[in-house]
This record gives structure tokens, C-alpha cells and sequence, in this order.
């Protein structure tokens, strides 16, 4: 083969819970061993996997355990629920990819995670606008109490109670793409980003701190495919299409598509806006910056839609 082709591989929610499941160790363990099993076989078809993932259950559950013992030990800021997360994450991809590859003798793949912070600008606009609901339902009593004592924002989330809102702003660049691009050019399997990547500002004197935001981790996979010279983005998810008319009698599955085409079609309000939205915007973003191409198609789709037989190709144009 010739010159292998550097992919950034954006997981969804279902790579590590499957609707319906509880959220124990082994079951988010036992699902990333079966995407890891896609993971092997993209690099046995000669990919540079940098790999990135969602976090958006684990984060939840680690927000209610803070909450719940807030009593006896401090809860901690969300930047540090982030990491948290990311570290436990990136520890179940690396171990399942190191037994695969241990059971099929391949090697020379090392897989790494690096808790990866990402930058944001202090003065985006959905700092004034948090919308993005986390964590555990709570009475509007106990929200009203909280967002007095602390600034925080609640909101009523379809009448399933009330809940903390947070800024989702959007990512400008991955701090630790350096170190990153360099493990991947070593041969690293690199986990990164993970759950949109930590959220940090960089102040008036330089230095970075971290923030009470959740980045989308489809935008963050965007810019860090960008910044480790990726050839494609692929985000990989539960449908096997991006669709028009998506749920409706006349749906129809999108395949290979030109970026101006799907602007369209995004402008025209095809992409709901907590889910299949962020995708098609990253991927939009991922091509007119400069990337071959981006790809979204189901998780166990991965290899046949990098084929070019499965998913919505998303090309120039
Ligand atoms: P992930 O956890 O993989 O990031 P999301 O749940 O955020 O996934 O987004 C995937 C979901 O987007 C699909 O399960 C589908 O129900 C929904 N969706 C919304 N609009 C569309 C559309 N136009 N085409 C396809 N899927 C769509
Ligand atoms: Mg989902």
C-alpha cells in the first residue's frame, strides 16, 4: 500500500452505552471492546486512527455521584469531571485495543490517551446564552436555591424537572495538537478530545484555565483533525445516513454529497440541532477548511463507509 491515510474517527454515544443499559463498568467496558474490533480493522486497512469520543452519560453519572457526596468530600468543577472522564475513557480504549491487538499478533500500534484540553474564547457568545443541559434532575425549588447561592443557570427540561445549563461554546484549536500529532507520526493509536475536550480560556496574562462549559465533541473532532493533518473525519454514530425529510414518510438517505449541496440543505433545517446538527457542521467545516473529506455513518459501518460503500461522504464542492 501506499502512503497510509491519517483518519480523526469521531465515536458517538453508542460506542460506550447502548440505549437501555445502566452504565456499569462492565458494560461500558464490553462496548468498547466491540469498537474496538472496528478500530482494528481500520487499521488493518492501513489507517492512522486518532480516535475521539462522546461523554455525555459518563459525565452525567459523575456529576450525580458529586452530588451526592458533596457531604463528605468536595464535588468538583466540571473541567475536572471532563478530565476525569476522558482518563477513564481513554483507559477502557486503550486496554481493549492492546488485548485485540495482543490476540491478532498485530503490532506497532501503541494506543495512548491524552487528556486533552481545548481552547475557547472567552467572549463567545454562548457564555451569555448557557444552554446546554447536564447532569441530574432536580424540584424547582432546589434549582431556584442553587442558582441563587451560586450564579448557576436552570432550566425546565421538558417537563422531566429542572436542570443546571451550561455554555457549549465553540472550539478554537486543541491545546496539546503538538504532542498528539507527534505520538500519531510515531505510530500511535491516539485518544484524544474526549467529550468535546476540557474546556479552558486562555487569560489577559497567557495562561490557561479551565471553565464551567461542554464543547461538542464533533466540533472539537473537527479542529483536531485539522491540527493533526487528517485526511478524512469520520464520525461514526447510530444511523447509517445522514437524511432529509429524517423520521418522515418521504426520508431519503443522503450518500456521497458536495459541502455546498449539504449547506444548503443544513440552512433549510433537515439537521436537528442537539444531534445530527453538530455533525454535518463539523463535517461541513472539516472540508472547506481544507480536509478530502468527511464521512458520517454507523459505528458498524466504519471500514465499508471509508470504502465508499456505506455512509454520507461529504466532498468538496
Ligand atoms: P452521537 O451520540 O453518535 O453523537 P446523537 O444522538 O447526538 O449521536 O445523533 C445521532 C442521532 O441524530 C440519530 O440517532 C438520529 O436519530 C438523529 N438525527 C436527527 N436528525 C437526523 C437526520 N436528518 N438524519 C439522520 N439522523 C438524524
Ligand atoms: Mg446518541
Amino acid at each position: 500500500m501506499s502512503v497510509s491515510q491519517r483518519i480523526v474517527v469521531a465515536l458517538g454515544g453508542n460506542a460506550i452505552l447502548q440505549r437501555g443499559q445502566k452504565g456499569t463498568a462492565e458494560e461500558q467496558m464490553r462496548n468498547v471492546h466491540a469498537t474496538c474490533e472496528q478500530v482494528t480493522g481500520m487499521l488493518r486497512a492501513g489507517y492512522e486512527v486518532v480516535l475521539t469520543h462522546g461523554n455525555g452519560p459518563q459525565v452525567g453519572a459523575v456529576l450525580i455521584q458529586n452530588e451526592l457526596g458533596s457531604r463528605q468530600v468536595p464535588p468538583m468543577p466540571m473541567d475536572v469531571c471532563g478530565a476525569e472522564t476522558q482518563g477513564f475513557i481513554g483507559y477502557m480504549f486503550c486496554q481493549s485495543l492492546r488485548n485485540i491487538m495482543a490476540e491478532r499478533g498485530i503490532s506497532g500500534h501503541p494506543p495512548v490517551c491524552v487528556v486533552t484540553q481545548v481552547e475557547v474564547d472567552p467572549r463567545d457568545p454562548a457564555f451569555f446564552h448557557p444552554a446546554k443541559p447536564v447532569g441530574p434532575f432536580f424540584t424547582e425549588e432546589e434549582a431556584r436555591r442553587r442558582m441563587e447561592l451560586s450564579g448557576e443557570s436552570w432550566i425546565e427540561d421538558a417537563g422531566r424537572g429542572w436542570r443546571r445549563v451550561v455554555p457549549s461554546p465553540d472550539p478554537k484549536g486543541i491545546v496539546e495538537s503538538d504532542v498528539i500529532r507527534g505520538l500519531v507520526d510515531r505510530g500511535a493509536v491516539v485518544i484524544a478530545s474526549g467529550g468535546g475536550g476540557i474546556p479552558v480560556v486562555r487569560r489577559d496574562d497567557g495562561l490557561l484555565q479551565g471553565v464551567e462549559a461542554v464543547i461538542d465533541k464533533d466540533l472539537a473532532g473537527e479542529r483536531l483533525a485539522q491540527q493533526v493533518n487528517a485526511q478524512a473525519f469520520v464520525i461514526l454514530t447510530d444511523v447509517p445516513n445522514v437524511c432529509v425529510h429524517y423520521g418522515k414518510p418521504d426520508e431519503q438517505k443522503l450518500g456521497e454529497i458536495t459541502a455546498g449541496e449539504l449547506r444548503r440543505l443544513a440552512a433549510e433545517g433537515h439537521f436537528r440541532s442537539g444531534s445530527m446538527g453538530p455533525k454535518v457542521e463539523a463535517a461541513l467545516r472539516f472540508v472547506e477548511n481544507g480536509g478530502a473529506f468527511a464521512l458520517i455513518a454507523n459505528l458498524e459501518q466504519a471500514v465499508e463507509a471509508l470504502e465508499g460503500k456505506a455512509g454520507t461522504r461529504i466532498v468538496k464542492g
